[in-house]
């Protein structure tokens, strides 16, 4: 888990590594088996996995689902925000042109 800039919350959120993501995968997919009504109860460990390892507060299982660290690029060499994602050429904060990929 690192702490990143999430472009759609438009602020810093805790995004989860590899493994840590797999993890939730599986908990928001139990949570669409999940008959309950009520949403919150239905992703209830998701929620409560996500907010255990990073003591956030999440409340919505969506959020949860783009906070992967492999869904973004990594930090902008001029203003270390993260690129959009993996394969971004330009920072949208501060249009910097991205050297080289990967
Ligand atoms: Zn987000
Ligand atoms: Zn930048």
């Amino acid at each position: 888990m690192e702490i990143k800039y999430c472009w759609r919350c438009k602020m810093e959120v805790p995004m989860l590594n590899k493994e840590e993501f797999a993890v939730a995968y599986k908990l928001y997919g139990k949570g669409f088996k999940n008959l309950k009504k009520d949403r919150q109860e239905r992703f209830k460990e998701l929620l409560e996995y996500y907010n255990n390892l990073t003591g956030f507060g999440e409340t919505e299982p969506n959020s949860i689902m783009h906070h992967s660290l492999e869904q973004i690029g990594p930090d902008c060499e001029k203003c270390g925000k993260p690129y959009r994602t993996p394969k971004a050429k330009l920072c949208v904060a501060c249009g910097n042109k991205r050297r080289r990929i990967g």
